[in-house]
């Protein structure tokens, strides 16, 4: 079993450590682990959901010996990232060049509506958020700068219709991600979270089976992650292998090209 999105206390809204989480991973016989927390950004933009730029030579150390003490598993070090013009040096350059890091996650967290950002868990349910979060998912895809797409329905979590809109935007994010071979992730924490109330009913915030469905149409690879925010999630996934074997979803697998994380 094999997990590629794991988080660690810096970010304020997960606990554990590093050694912890591996700890957990090889009491449950998982085979990779990969760690994701939230990046740091050199403006500190959104500081109260990730670590602070101090921190990140520390988040380094503690995988880099985790990699060194335990042998019996695979440990890879990354990071979830929102994509923006002005951090692509920063992704490029800093972290996966000068510090090594072997993949990032791309993560739609915050969309830009009307040249402010807003939260996907503050949203309000409203055409032009949804519209703001596909336009940012698929410029973050058309980067390429992602070993793989977190939670691309996270916009189920604030636009709780499926209709029409809800439609067209997700088959942009699928075409977008087929045109670019980009690796869509179910993501496993969405069926640990409270449901939501929509006019149709309680439901999880995502993932939403109707854009796995929709999936289903297009030459598109997916990964399942768990979304580790504490240690003993490490290999939750909820559901999301049942649908992916109910829609006959594509699971790639993930490994270390030139020291980069790419598809096999
Ligand atoms: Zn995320
Ligand atoms: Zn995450």
């Amino acid at each position: 079993m094999k997990n590629f999105h794991t988080h660690t206390v810096r970010c304020h809204h997960a606990v554990g450590i590093v050694s912890e989480y591996v700890e957990e991973a090889i009491a449950k016989k998982m085979t990779h682990l990969g760690f994701s927390d939230h990046v740091p950004l050199p403006d500190n933009r959104w500081s109260d959901v990730r670590m602070d730029m101090s921190e990140l030579e520390e988040y380094i150390k503690e995988i880099d010996d985790a990699t060194e003490k335990y042998q019996q598993i695979e440990i890879f070090k990354g990071l979830e990232c929102e994509w923006a013009p002005e951090y692509i040096n920063y992704y490029k350059e800093e972290l996966l060049g000068k510090y090594e890091f072997q993949y990032l996650v791309g993560g739609a967290h915050y969309m830009p509506v009307h040249g402010e950002w807003v939260g996907c868990y503050s949203a309000e349910n409203r055409k032009e958020n949804l519209i703001a979060y596909t336009n940012y998912l698929i410029k973050s895809i058309d980067s390429g700068l992602f070993a793989f797409i977190a939670h691309p329905d996270l916009f189920a979590r604030f636009y709780h219709q499926w209709d029409s809109e809800a439609q067209s935007c997700s088959k942009a994010i699928l075409e977008a991600a087929a045109d670019r071979k980009a690796i869509l992730e179910i993501n496993g924490y969405g069926y640990r979270k409270s449901k939501i109330t929509t006019t149709d009913g309680d439901r999880r915030p995502y993932p939403i089976d109707p854009f796995w469905e929709m999936a289903a149409d297009y030459n598109i690879g997916v990964i399942i992650n768990s979304d580790a925010h504490k240690p003993q999630d490490v290999n939750d996934f909820g559901e999301a292998y049942a649908l992916a074997e109910r829609l006959n979803l594509q699971i790639e697998e993930l490994q270390i090209k030139e020291n980069i994380m790419a598809k096999v």
